[in-house]
């Protein structure tokens, strides 16, 4: 059933509330599968500046799928081994995490800050993302979702996705608890050109003094460097270079330009359903909304990516091809996003948990830690529609959903 505009609302299929990296990459695949769209964003314009700094071998994958990858390789840097050195000396160099995974073409992280891929993101979507609309009221029926932004816009769709962020007044409306841990931990972060004598390559280094490993380097685009700083007490920009220069000594280092400082507060929470009604609703959660970790190991972008995959295919099955699934195929095939997306979002979490935690330990245990969970395969699910079949299966193979013709 298509949802009709009136003369105060648009319609559309499906409307995408935020319109961050998730946001985004769903409307984009939910476009090129030939669904209507509009993605509304609170902020007046695309991200400038911060936030997630690198693309993992999945998202390459999926960005190849929707032909944007060739557009950000020129612009990222290849990383694919990581260092450690301690009080002053190299320690070791590993490579066999990235080297050693399967299932993936590309072999390694690329490094490239947030506000690139948004823009490309934006860029691709033109006309079908409105920035400056801050949706503040929703409304669900039956058949459809109403929603209503602070500039008085309204728009009537089938599906709403909720990809407005850890702070989700989606979730809020939906009313899914979204509970976990907060380890208190409050991290420096900092894009900044530097001068220095270190021998720079790109490569990720975790510095360590006295067994604890609280400063790391990682490369970046146009020669940016980003730090993440894990300080005992007051949290400043100012303390914050101190503690890498006195990291990176015998070294010198000397901060030309920072183009970006903020903190985080590490928070581990996962939503307890990413589909409004227990599961049965029209509204559905995807990325920070759903599921917020440590950003250590990179998670944060490239979850929110694999979340935008997985939603996009489904509902694209549901909205444009209803009449191919049994009655109540649409249900068990958007039932099975949750299914498969929180278990990873679980696992995410977890992996995230323990190299938060290994920071203040060994620089070697926290590589460790990375290896160990590089090539494990709880984001490996899987899922296909073919010749009107619709099957899922989990990591373990296992059927979640199998929804035949009848
Ligand atoms: C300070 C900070 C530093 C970070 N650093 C890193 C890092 O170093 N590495 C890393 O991997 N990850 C990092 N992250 C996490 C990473 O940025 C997120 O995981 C990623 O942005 C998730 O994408 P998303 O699209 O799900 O959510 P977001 O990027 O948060 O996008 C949500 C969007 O929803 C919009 N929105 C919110 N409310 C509404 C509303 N009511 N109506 C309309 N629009 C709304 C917002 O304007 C925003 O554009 C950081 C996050 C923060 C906040």
């Amino acid at each position: 059933m298509a949802v009709e505009a009136t003369h105060d609302h648009q319609a559309v299929g499906v409307a995408i509330v935020g319109g961050g990296p998730t946001g985004l990459f769903a409307g984009l695949l939910l476009h090129r599968l030939g669904v209507s769209v509009c993605v509304l964003d609170a902020k007046p314009r695309s991200l400038e500046l911060g936030r997630a700094d690198a693309l993992n071998a999945r998202t390459q994958q999926y960005f190849e799928v929707a032909k944007i990858l060739e557009d950000l390789l020129p612009l990222g840097l290849k990383c694919s081994t990581s260092s450690t050195f301690g009080n002053g000396e190299f320690k070791s160099r590993q490579n066999k995490w990235w080297v050693s995974l399967e299932h993936t073409l590309h072999k390694n992280f690329l490094m490239l800050g947030q506000p690139v891929i948004e823009k490309l993101l934006s860029s691709e979507l033109g006309d079908l993302v409105h920035y400056g609309e801050q949706v503040v009221s929703i409304y669900e029926h039956d058949e459809s979702v109403d929603i209503i932004t602070s500039s008085g816009r309204r728009v009537r769709s089938r599906y709403v996705v909720g990809a407005d962020g850890a702070r989700s007044a989606v979730r809020k409306h939906m009313g899914v608890t979204f509970t976990g841990t907060k380890p208190e931990m409050v991290w420096a972060v900092l894009d900044t050109f530097i001068d220095t004598d270190f021998p720079v390559c790109p490569e990720i280094i975790t510095f360590e003094i006295d067994s604890q490993s609280r400063v790391s380097w990682i490369p970046r685009e146009r020669g940016l460097s980003r730090f993440y700083v894990l300080l005992d007490g007051e949290v400043t920009q100012e303390r914050a270079q101190e503690s890498i220069k006195r990291h990176m000594t015998p070294h010198r280092v000397e901060f030309q330009r920072t183009e970006w400082y903020s903190t985080f507060e590490v928070k581990e929470r996962v939503a307890s359903c990413f589909i409004s009604k227990d599961g049965s609703g029209r509204i559905i959660l995807a990325g920070d909304a759903a599921h917020v970790h440590s950003v250590n190991g990179g998670q944060g972008l490239n979850t929110g990516i694999a979340d935008a995959f997985g939603l996009a295919w489904r509902l694209a099955a549901v909205v444009n091809v209803p009449s191919s699934l049994r009655a109540d195929a649409a249900g068990k095939l958007l039932l099975s996003y949750d299914i498969e997306r929180r278990g990873t979002a679980q696992g995410v979490v977890d992996v995230a948990a323990a190299l938060v935690r290994d920071t203040v330990h060994e620089a070697k245990q926290y590589v460790g830690t990375i290896e160990k969970n590089a090539v494990s395969d709880h984001l490996y699910d899987r899922a296909h529609i073919a010749g009107g079949y619709h099957i899922a299966k989990n990591n373990k193979n296992n059927t979640i959903i199998d929804q035949r013709p009848n």
